[in-house]
């Protein structure tokens, strides 16, 4: 579905990430793992556009993707939810999803509140007054509101306490069980582990091993103290 082939890039002229090459299966869910400062945001930066890449290319359902600007890639259904909570906090959460709703989606708020209960009683409350956790579904479910085909999660369990943690891991894999795609960047590899189809481990800004997650499992030397949390 998404392939980066060869992709470096980073930030004027320093290059981050060396020679990337991964590849998300459709209906999949892909987890990148990795230290602090590997390179897991910038990866998804380039993904998404916001970063041009210095080489390589990035190819999405066949097409060559690297020179679209971030809106035509959300366009053609790939959804970035960044590190923190991507939401209006002084809008109500009813109007954080209209605002993002497409305007024939007449039932999104419906979808929204049968796959994420808990907003369904909070739709008056303003965003910013959610808990930490909640603020974090709410971010999932303006996401999930826009029919993406691939979305790239970055650090979702990011301040959480570890029971929200579960509940956001259990959203997600709500949001898997739907037919979309998932790329998730996480610190808590066990529980990403446990989601994924694919496990891509990154280091100094590359790709230092991939496989299954039951594959994976077996080189934890490799992950070392890292595979561990979480
Ligand atoms: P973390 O989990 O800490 O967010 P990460 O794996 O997502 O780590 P990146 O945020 O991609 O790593 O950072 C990779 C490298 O790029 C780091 O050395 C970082 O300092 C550098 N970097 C990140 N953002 C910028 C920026 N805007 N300008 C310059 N360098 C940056």
């Amino acid at each position: 579905m998404l392939e980066l082939r060869g992709l470096s890039g980073g930030y004027d002229s320093l290059v981050v990430v060396h020679d990337l090459t991964l590849s998300i299966a459709p209906g999949s869910v892909t987890a990148l793992l990795g230290p602090n400062g590997a390179g897991k945001t910038t990866t998804l930066r380039l993904m998404m556009g916001l970063l041009k890449p210095k080489s390589g290319e990035v190819w999405f359902e066949g097409q060559s993707i690297g020179n679209l600007s971030p809106q035509k890639r959300a366009a053609l259904g790939i959804c970035y939810i960044p590190e923190g909570r991507a939401i209006f906090p002084s809008l109500s959460v009813r109007d954080n999803l209209i605002v993002q709703a497409p305007a024939d989606d007449v039932d999104g708020i419906e979808r929204v509140v049968a796959a994420f209960p808990v907003l369904g009683n909070r739709l008056n409350q303003r965003a910013g007054t959610l808990s930490g956790g909640e603020q974090r579904m709410l971010g999932l479910a303006r996401a999930y509101l826009q029919n993406p085909r691939l979305i790239l999660v970055d650090e979702p369990s990011l301040g959480l306490a570890p029971i929200i943690i579960n509940k956001i891991f259990d959203s997600l894999r709500e949001l898997a069980a739907t037919g979309v795609s998932l790329l998730v960047v996480e610190q808590y590899a066990q529980k990403a582990m446990a989601l994924a189809d694919e496990v891509y481990v990154m280091g100094k800004g590359q790709i230092q091993a991939s496989g299954t997650p039951a594959e994976m499992r077996n080189h934890l030397d490799l992950l070392g103290t890292y595979y561990t949390s979480g």
